[in-house]
């Protein structure tokens, strides 16, 4: 069997469609375009790259967009300050402080600072506690992605056994109550579980957020799975990548090993991965390319929200 491959380019760029689209009428009929404020502190590489391709694909889709890059020793109080400031322009409606944060800094009490309302991203206690109790929330928007995706590729999940490898606040525990959500029967596995592929083999739906390259192999897939890959590992190992690919694909990864030092692989090893699943997500080309869309919908969902409801608000004082 070869398994299909689920291209999470096909979702993104449909959902990124959606969202512009959404932004035209909202302007339109409301008169305003949703606003997204990108706040990163110091100078990650790899949080530089994601910040820039959140800004540039909010102005593509015409959100308005705002990054706020502060130096590396800002303290806790000036990025409080700023995050309470944003809280109050009614103009503002998503809020994203791109994670890791420096040292000085304490991440839980700026994550919780976030207005629930604004919270994009979906890491406040506030929209967790309501993700958790299985109402409406904002919701992590890599596993809102996944959940978009197995939804329009048809996957059904009603009823069905869905398994979640890794449990961090960013993937796998909201995972897993999405998964609750539409009614799935979830198991949660981590670190610490033992005999974990007699675990995963029950899984109709496999999702795996570890980091570690190829971790997953035939022995712990369900024949006919669908397999979901979040991790995003750099392999510059020659051998390693050999275990993963073969045939052209093989021959494109060690190039890019040789040219660039490294090349993208996921927590699943592919090639068993397409010859016992029936279907799974690629990396790169899965998983990893809905998160940003994901947080343009959640952008526009928490602009309409709170800007309705504050206009409700508004009307009903207007007529006391
Ligand atoms: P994390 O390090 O916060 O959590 C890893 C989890 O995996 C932990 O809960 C741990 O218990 C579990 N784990 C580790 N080794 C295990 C093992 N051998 N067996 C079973 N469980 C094990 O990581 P994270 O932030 O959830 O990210 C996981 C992976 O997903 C990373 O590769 C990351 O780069 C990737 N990621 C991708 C996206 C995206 O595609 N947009 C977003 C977030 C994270």
């Amino acid at each position: 069997m070869t398994a299909r491959i689920l291209s999470g380019k096909e979702i993104a760029d449909a959902i990124k469609r959606e969202v512009a689209d959404d932004v035209k009428r909202i302007e339109t009929e409301h008169g305003y375009r949703p606003c997204l404020a990108v706040v990163r502190v110091g100078e990650d590489a790899a949080s530089a790259v994601y910040v820039g391709n959140k800004v540039k694909t909010s102005e593509e889709l015409g959100l308005i967009s705002e990054h706020h890059h502060l130096p590396a020793e800002t303290s806790h109080a000036e990025l409080l300050r700023l995050v309470e400031d944003l809280n109050n322009r009614a103009e503002v409606d998503g809020i994203l402080v791109q994670l890791p944060l420096p040292r000085q800094i304490n991440e839980k009490e700026i994550l919780e600072t976030i207005d629930a309302e604004k919270d994009v991203d979906g890491f406040n206690p506030l929209n967790v506690g309501r993700l958790a109790q299985g109402q409406n929330a904002l919701a992590p928007c890599t596993p809102a992605g996944i959940i978009e995706m197995l939804k329009r590729f048809e996957i059904k999940m009603r009823g069905r056994h869905a398994v979640v490898v890794g449990r961090s606040n960013i993937v796998g525990r909201p995972m897993a109550q999405l998964l609750l959500k539409e009614d799935a029967t979830v198991t949660i596995a981590h670190r610490y579980s033992e005999k974990l592929a007699e675990i995963t083999r029950q899984a109709d739906i496999l999702v795996v957020a570890i980091g570690r390259a190829g971790f997953i192999r035939a022995e712990h897939l369900k024949a006919g799975a669908t397999v979901v890959d979040v991790g995003i590992n750099n392999v510059a190992d020659a051998e390693l990548a050999r275990e993963l690919f073969s045939g052209s694909e093989l021959e494109k990864r060690l190039n890019t090993i040789e040219k660039r030092g490294f090349t993208l692989v996921g927590d699943v090893n592919p090639r068993e991965a397409s010859e016992k699943a029936a279907d799974y997500t690629p990396v790169p080309g899965g998983v990893g390319l809905l998160t940003v869309a994901m947080l343009m919908r959640n952008t526009v969902d928490a602009a309409v929200k709170r800007r309705l409801r504050k206009s409700l608000v508004n009307d009903a004082r207007a007529t006391v």
